[in-house]
Parts: C-alpha cells; sequence; structure tokens
C-alpha cells in the first residue's frame, strides 16, 4: 500500500514536472502555456504523445528530437526528475492528501520561479502569487484532509491556523519590505525586488515565523559562496530562498530541536 502511495506520488510529480519545463520555457517569453503544442525548436516538428513521456521519452530517444536529431536539453528530464523526487518526499512527510498536492505544488512552483530566476535574470508574479496563494490555503487543505479521515470536531484550530498563516505571511513580507527599503536608501541599489517580498510571504505562511527566520538564514548562507566568487556578476537569490525554504520544511523537527538546544 505504502509502495503504491509512493509511486502514485512520484508519478505525479514526473508529469507535474513535464509541465514545468512548459512553464519555464513559455512564461519569460510571453507566450502562451497551452497552445501551440509541444514541439522542437529547430525542426517544429509536433510531438507525438508518446514523445512527451517524462523522463523515458528523453532516455529513449537519448535526448535527441526524434525527427531531425538535434540534441533535447538534459534540464528537461531533470527537472521531471527532481519534481518527481519533489512529489515522493513530501509524500513520505505528509501522507497522500490535499496538503500533500498543496505543498508539493507550491514547491514545485518555487522550482519553477528558482530555474527561471537562474536563467533569465526574472520572477514571474503568475507563478509567484500562485505559490503565496497555495500557501495561505494550506490550513484548509489540513482541515480538508481531516474531514475526509472523519476525524473533524472542530473547525476553530483551522481557523486559527488560518489567521496564523496569513499574519506570518504579513510580517515576514513586511520585514523583506522594510531591509529592501533600507538598503537601497544606504547603496542606492535595489537589494530585495518585489518578488522577494512576495517569496517571504510565502516562506512566512508555509513555514510559520520561527522556521520562516532559520529558511532565510539558511538562504542567505548558502548564498553567500556564489556571491563570493561572482564578482560583480548579479547573483539570483530566488533558488536560495526556495531552497531554504524547501531545506528548513523537511528538516523542520531537527531544526526546532536545535533552536531549543540552544535557547530552550
Ligand atoms: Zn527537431
Amino acid at each position: 500500500m505504502i509502495f503504491f502511495s509512493l509511486l502514485f506520488a512520484l508519478l505525479i510529480g514526473l508529469a507535474v514536472g513535464s509541465f514545468l519545463n512548459v512553464l519555464i520555457l513559455r512564461i519569460p517569453k510571453g507566450e502562451n502555456i497551452a497552445f501551440p503544442a509541444s514541439h522542437c525548436p529547430r525542426c517544429g516538428h509536433n510531438l507525438k504523445w508518446y514523445h512527451n513521456i517524462p523522463l523515458l521519452s528523453w532516455l529513449a530517444l537519448k535526448g535527441k528530437c526524434a525527427f531531425c536529431r538535434a540534441p533535447i536539453s538534459s534540464q528537461y528530464p531533470l527537472i521531471e526528475l527532481l519534481t518527481g523526487l519533489l512529489y515522493l518526499t513530501v509524500a513520505l512527510k505528509t501522507g497522500l492528501g490535499a496538503s500533500w498536492f498543496v505543498t508539493a505544488t507550491l514547491f514545485a512552483l518555487l522550482l519553477a520561479l528558482s530555474v527561471i530566476d537562474f536563467r533569465y535574470y526574472a520572477v514571474p508574479d503568475s507563478l509567484n502569487v500562485s505559490a503565496l496563494v497555495l500557501a495561505l490555503l494550506l490550513p484548509l487543505a489540513k482541515m480538508a484532509d481531516t474531514a475526509l479521515s472523519g476525524e473533524l470536531e472542530s473547525f476553530a484550530p483551522y481557523r486559527d491556523a488560518l489567521i496564523h498563516t496569513f499574519a506570518d505571511a504579513a510580517i515576514l513580507a513586511a520585514a523583506f519590505w522594510a531591509l529592501g527599503f533600507g538598503v537601497k536608501r544606504m547603496i542606492g541599489k535595489e537589494a530585495l525586488g518585489e518578488a522577494d517580498i512576495i517569496i517571504a510571504a510565502t516562506m512566512g505562511a508555509l513555514l510559520g515565523l520561527p522556521l520562516a527566520l532559520s529558511a532565510v538564514y539558511i538562504a542567505a548562507l548558502l548564498a553567500l559562496l556564489p556571491a563570493l566568487f561572482a564578482k560583480g556578476r548579479m547573483v539570483p537569490f530566488v533558488p536560495f530562498l526556495a531552497l531554504g525554504t524547501w531545506i528548513a520544511w523537511l528538516f523542520e523537527p531537527q531544526i526546532t530541536r536545535w533552536w531549543s538546544a540552544l535557547y530552550g
């Protein structure tokens, strides 16, 4: 049973990863994400359904277009594999259900945002705001899971969780806004953009306040090395915020124990 749940999670993740590739390819160019159908960028041939199977098609075609043999970037199967593992890992922690799907999809959006920021130095609002909405809705997804298992006794804890989620999102967004405003005044350059403020809100909503601060701390530490070696080149911050959020979410019990051992 566990095996089939995890296999299901992996397959859903692979399929979502395939769609993420479309988002990553088309949103920065302002293209429609539904039309036209997937095609080879060199010969323009439309792909058959069996050329679109996540991971397997790329392996079967040995990374080349079926029509003109043009190489297909290994970014495609890599994103699919990462997204598959993402949905599987989240399922290991939450079990299958509404909160699994909402959480995993939120992280999938953060993955897409990271790749787009890394490649194009852009953070599309459409994906960014979608991630925030999912984070804000998470208490309702948890309530749905409890209701479906027949254990829902009262709405009160979920209403309180919802209020907390919105408050934590607002507090972290305000902190980022204030920090960005201060730094801009001091050095006269944009340090934290609007996109970072929206991601901060997502982090606050998903993780709650003490843990979200740990995530920002982890992100800052991770960003330090590439920032030192970039020598004036811009270092995109979104991938590090996303990675910090993922690590903090995954290791929440350990991080909480670590802090309470330090200050408890
Ligand atoms: Zn081709």
